[in-house]
């Protein structure tokens, strides 16, 4: 049984939020550099608690929502002010229920119809830690059947999700090297793993993309200055908000990288993530779920997003540039969170933890 855990754990995040909430009681709205010291101190113990973390980016990201929408700005003017008026999307989420290269391709054909210039996807099914013959040569017709689909022009990002061992990851990258993905995006669980990640220097010399699990700015550093990563996946909502995000891209530029940030899980991360793109010069390209989100998640703000031509443009809305629909979020409440349990884990595309070729 693979845990299902964002629903029990729902609770934790909800009790670091108040832990914060208690500490920014009766702080004057600018006071957020006072404010991220206090909690950065307070919290005493290292490493740092992901609910906490995620806590106080929950908190960084509405003071300057507020602040934004008080000055009748937007936010990227507070981040330093405007590097695009357009940011190049790749699709995710697209080739849900998919398994058979027949439906990746069918799927890919469409999102490219749509304007995507790029696709993220992973291939490797229900294969964990260990791939083999069946598994690599299921991937490498999956990956065919989408660089067929949609021609050489289209960017094809391979998402490993970080569950293979070295052995594993370097032989799927050999395979995989003939359809030329712009990025492997971590083919092997990148915290802990720094050797594993150096022998897979000596595999490819194409862009190694991670760190949607990086909490602080100084496990970014590490990472750039052992030379193992190309493109960082900063998710601003793990990573101290919009504070945190900028420290990283400031430190991504001093060593050459570039910058992709993560964004999976709703409009309010989706429209943060687009104001930091806007005021980022060293972007190489932005994950973007929204036109395959529910239809709850869409309606979840009065404001859509506009992407044209596989290119989000820029709200020039003050704050966030979006306002929440409350009844939608009342209506989608959950008042008691408990754990649920699926034989799917979390992070694959839903229904596509499958194989094809055993029935
Ligand atoms: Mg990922």
């Amino acid at each position: 049984m693979v845990r299902r855990y964002l629903l029990g754990e729902l609770t934790r995040w909800l009790k670091a939020l108040e832990e914060i909430r208690e500490l920014a009681r009766g702080k004057e709205i600018y006071a957020l550099p006072k404010l991220y010291w206090e909690w950065y101190k307070h919290e005493y113990y290292l490493p740092f608690s992901i609910e906490s973390v995620s806590a106080y980016s929950a908190i960084d990201i509405a003071v300057y929502d507020l602040l934004g929408k008080k000055h009748g700005m937007p936010a990227y003017i507070m981040l330093g002010g405007l590097a695009r008026e357009k940011i190049k999307v790749y699709a995710n989420g697209w080739y849900r229920d998919c398994v058979s290269p027949e439906c990746f391709a069918e799927k890919a054909k469409k999102v490219v119809s749509m304007g995507f210039k790029a696709l993220k996807f992973d291939p490797f099914g229900p294969y964990f830690d260990v791939i083999d013959r069946r598994g690599l040569d299921e991937a490498v017709e999956r990956v065919r059947a989408v660089r067929e689909a949609v021609g050489r022009y289209v960017d094809l990002l391979i998402e490993f999700h970080g569950r293979f061992n070295i052995a594993s990851a370097i032989s799927a990258i050999r395979e995989l090297e003939q359809f030329d993905p712009l990025f492997y995006e971590e083919p092997i669980h990148p915290e802990k793993n720094l050797e594993g990640l150096r022998r897979l220097r000596t595999v490819t010399s194409r862009r190694i993309a991670l760190g949607e699990r990086i909490l602080f700015p100084e496990d970014a550093e590490r990472l750039l200055r052992e030379g193992l990563v190309d493109v960082l996946q900063p998710d601003i909502t793990n990573c101290l908000g919009f504070t945190g995000i900028t420290r990283i891209r400031a430190i991504a530029e001093i060593y050459s990288a570039e910058l992709a940030p993560h964004n999976a899980f709703g409009p309010i991360q989706h429209a943060a993530t687009i104001q930091f793109d806007a005021s980022t010069n060293n972007l190489l390209i932005q994950e973007s779920f929204y036109e395959f989100w529910p239809e709850w998640k869409r309606k979840l703000i009065k404001d859509p997003f506009k992407i044209e031509d596989g290119n989000h443009l820029v709200p020039r809305r003050p704050g966030l540039g979006i306002y929440v629909e409350d009844s939608v979020l009342h209506e989608f409440r959950i008042p008691e969170a408990r754990p649920q349990y699926s034989e799917e884990p979390v992070w694959v595309v839903k229904n596509t933890w499958r194989s094809y070729t055993e029935k």
